[in-house]
């Protein structure tokens, strides 16, 4: 069976196809466009390839696979990828993301061949997880050596100042 993928829409339009409305139909040069825009292509040449057609001569694929884009699924898809765009764009904090990352796995383990956008965008929160997890242990490594470089100073400055203390005691006893 012929079949779109969820994504297909007419390059006309941009609206995605139906078996309605907006059935996709096939010119003679192979390009698909959807039912509506075909007749007000003027003059009648395929935008793609600029083919010239005949507009009362084109095949409409009614009864497409067009698979759904609405139900319980795609919305729960749709609150996920909300999610992933406020990260994006409001950033987040360390204690938010594993959660998104946890809800992410789970819903695309429920579809296996569906959703490879969540699952890619699911790897790439988890990489970008272990970067900053490895980034707080490097800020932690170096302010923890900082500190101690501060004690140093100080223990350094007063080694020096019983030196100085001891060597001018010297000098007093050898007067
Ligand atoms: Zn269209
Ligand atoms: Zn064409």
């Amino acid at each position: 069976m012929l079949c779109l993928a969820s994504e297909s829409a007419c390059d006309i339009c941009l609206d995605a196809f139906d078996n309605k409305h907006k059935v996709p139909c096939v010119l003679d040069c192979g390009h698909v466009f959807c039912q509506s825009c075909i007749p007000r292509v003027d003059p009648p040449v395929c935008p793609v390839c600029r083919e010239e057609f005949d507009p009362q001569h084109f095949i409409k694929m009614y009864g497409i696979n067009i698979p759904t884009t609405t139900g319980p699924l795609y919305s729960e898809a749709s609150h996920i990828r909300k999610a992933i765009e406020d990260v994006i764009n409001l950033g987040t904090t360390e204690t938010e993301v594993p959660g998104l990352i946890a809800e992410c796995k789970a819903f695309a383990r429920l579809r296996e061949q569906e959703f490879d956008d969540l699952r890619n965008t699911c790897r790439l929160l988890v990489h970008l997880c272990n970067v900053q997890t490895r980034l707080n242990q490097h800020e932690r490594l170096v302010k923890s050596l900082q500190e101690e470089r501060v004690n140093f100073q100080a223990s350094e400055n007063d080694l020096r100042r019983k030196l100085n203390e001891t060597q001018s005691s010297m000098i007093d006893l050898l007067k």
